[in-house]
């Protein structure tokens, strides 16, 4: 059936000239049909990249969005378009300009994880990946203001040293991760290396071996570092972990490490957006052309890991 399915893919791909695009939190059948897999950092670099006519961004709407904004002409489907993301609308354009005000002086950073309207109001946006880069390259003496995601912003502070304001925005799959679920991961693998994403939660954070994003992740299983990795972070990644490394042991943190927004897409909604062409992602000039400022400065600044 799924074969079926991915035959009418490939031909659809073939009529609109497009490209599939897929995040490393999709369904294992998306990640396997896309051109390309990676995290929000590696997408869209992938996305200002390509030369086909439509990108088939298999994601959510800030994902979507960025691509939009990095390549504005092309035409940029997300195939679900209630495929959004809890921690992006923990932030609105009007409290980002109310925090700008209470902090006239500091730079804002915006993690990627954000809508088009809070990136226009940033500075510098970042991924996870880099995040710590972006903030290391800003002046020492402008404080800095980082939306929205509290943790990730929090294990920036650490790695920088830096004065950061944070915002309250969190992941709603990340914190369901907990540190039991890591002691007991731990007590029964005791020779496997934690990875956890800097979307957990502090305690989690500090029971890991290493924080990584997703691609992050990827690298280090490949060094053959261990035979067996605890994963701290959506479970969607292990798909590609197995894929890549199929000696390897992955162990889910937490089963319950689920992003419900992630798994919206569907083969069946890849192939009526392919047909209808939907659902189509456009934003206002005045907005896009002031989140590619920022987003400019994000691929420009490549992480070190
Ligand atoms: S995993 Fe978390 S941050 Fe990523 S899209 Fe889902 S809710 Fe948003």
């Amino acid at each position: 059936m799924n074969e079926k399915l991915i035959r009418k893919i490939e031909q659809l791909k073939e009529r609109r000239n497009a490209v599939i695009l897929a995040h490393n939190y999709q369904p294992g059948e998306i990640q396997d049909l896309a051109d390309f897999t990676g995290d929000s950092l590696g997408l869209s670099i992938k996305a200002s990249q390509t030369d086909a006519d439509t990108i088939v961004f298999c994601g959510v709407l800030f994902m979507a969005e960025t691509a939009a904004i990095l390549s504005p002409d092309k035409t940029v489907l997300l195939p679900e378009i209630n495929a959004g993301c809890p921690m992006a609308d923990m932030i609105t354009a009007d409290q980002l300009r109310q925090l700008k005000q209470e902090h006239p002086e500091a730079l804002v950073v915006c993690y990627v994880n954000s809508s088009a309207e809070v990136k226009a109001e940033s500075d510098y946006c970042c991924t996870s990946a880099n995040a710590v880069e972006v903030v290391r390259s800003l002046p020492e003496d402008k404080q800095v203001l980082f939306v929205p995601d509290q943790h990730l912003g929090q294990f920036v502070a650490e790695k920088t040293g830096r004065d950061i304001t944070l915002w309250p925005g969190y992941c709603t799959s990340h914190v369901f991760i907990t540190t039991d679920d890591i002691q007991a991961a731990k007590a029964k693998y005791p020779e496997a290396i934690v990875m956890a994403h800097p979307e957990c939660t502090e305690p989690v954070k500090a029971l890991a071996d290493e924080l990584l994003s997703t691609s992050q992740m990827l690298k280090l299983a490949a060094q053959g570092v261990a035979r067996q990795f605890i994963i701290a972070t959506e479970t969607g990644i292990i798909h590609s972990l197995k894929k890549q490394n199929p000696d390897l042991e992955f162990i889910p943190a937490s089963h319950r490490a689920i992003c419900p927004n992630m798994k919206k897409i569907t083969l069946d909604k890849v192939i009526a957006s392919l047909e209808e062409m939907q659902y189509e992602i456009t934003l206002p000039e005045a907005i896009s052309t002031r989140a590619k400022k920022a987003l400019d400065r994000m691929v420009e600044i490549l992480p070190t890991k």
